[in-house]
């Protein structure tokens, strides 16, 4: 599933590509996709990330925001012949872009546009008070907290087990019983991590590709998650894999406590 790295990757791509460019057609595929059908097509004046989801914003007032869910990929290309698995076309002078979504989960919604400052974004105005008042005193564990969307914008199940692996702090705490200093070295790591991964366009273990169809490197970066069995580049230890809500979660038993 596209993470904030994955996203971000895809931003600022379509932001090279199609920023001030004219829609000439937007052309839907699958049904299920109503909420862009009656799309009133104009320019694109601003591309922005909010959390894991796109938002193009047009000349007319509306937004589209776009949510790959779980397999959705958008993918550039100059002919308009559709490719497999895709569900809607957004036409341009000189190519278009695909959603090719296999499982069908992505989302686009058509809204008026709202500017909002993201304070849940790590790698934007992140509020780091209100999140240690408000989200760091609840009852779950530590890795849940870091996933859920409402508490911290963009990290999936892949940054989280290497953020936490990196900070040293164990997958099973409870959130509350973190310190202010683990929280800081956290959202250090995190920062690093994330925008290792923007680095690398994003990490491809299963289906990432970039807008031009092409697989990130941040996979080779990767220190916990998928490395079962492997030695711990910080002490040495085993790299174990447990289930936590039904997620694997990699980590090492030696050096995150
Ligand atoms: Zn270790």
């Amino acid at each position: 599933m596209p993470e904030l790295p994955e996203v971000e990757t895809l931003c600022r791509q379509l932001k090279e590509k199609i920023c001030g460019k004219k829609i000439l057609a937007s052309k839907v595929y699958d049904d299920k996709l109503f909420g862009i059908k009656n799309l009133k097509t104009g320019k694109i004046n601003r591309i922005e990330r909010q959390g894991k989801t796109i938002v193009l914003q047009l000349d007319t007032g509306d937004s589209i925001k776009i949510h790959l869910r779980m397999t959705g990929r958008l993918l550039w290309q100059e002919s308009s012949t559709r490719p497999k698995h895709s569900r809607w076309r957004l036409s341009f002078a000189g190519g278009n872009i695909f959603l090719i979504d296999p499982r069908r989960f992505a989302t686009v919604k058509v809204e008026k546009i709202k500017q909002e400052k993201d304070k849940k974004d790590l790698m934007a105005e992140f509020d780091e008070k209100n999140f240690i008042e408000k989200q760091a005193r609840r009852k779950v564990n530590v890795k849940t907290l870091l996933m859920d969307q409402k508490a911290l914008a963009g990290i999936g199940n892949i940054y989280a087990c290497e953020i936490l692996h990196r900070a040293g702090i164990s997958p099973l705490r409870q959130a509350s019983s973190l310190t202010r200093e683990e929280w800081g070295k956290m959202f250090y790591h995190a920062r690093n991590i994330l925008k290792k991964g923007i680095e690398k366009r994003g990490t491809s273990i299963s289906d990432w590709r970039d807008l031009y169809g092409r697989k990130g490197e941040n996979q080779n970066e990767l220190k916990a998650y998928g490395q079962e069995g492997k030695r711990c580049f910080i002490c040495g230890g085993k790299i174990c894999r447990i289930k936590q809500g039904g997620r694997s979660t990699f980590y090492c038993n030696d050096c995150q406590q």
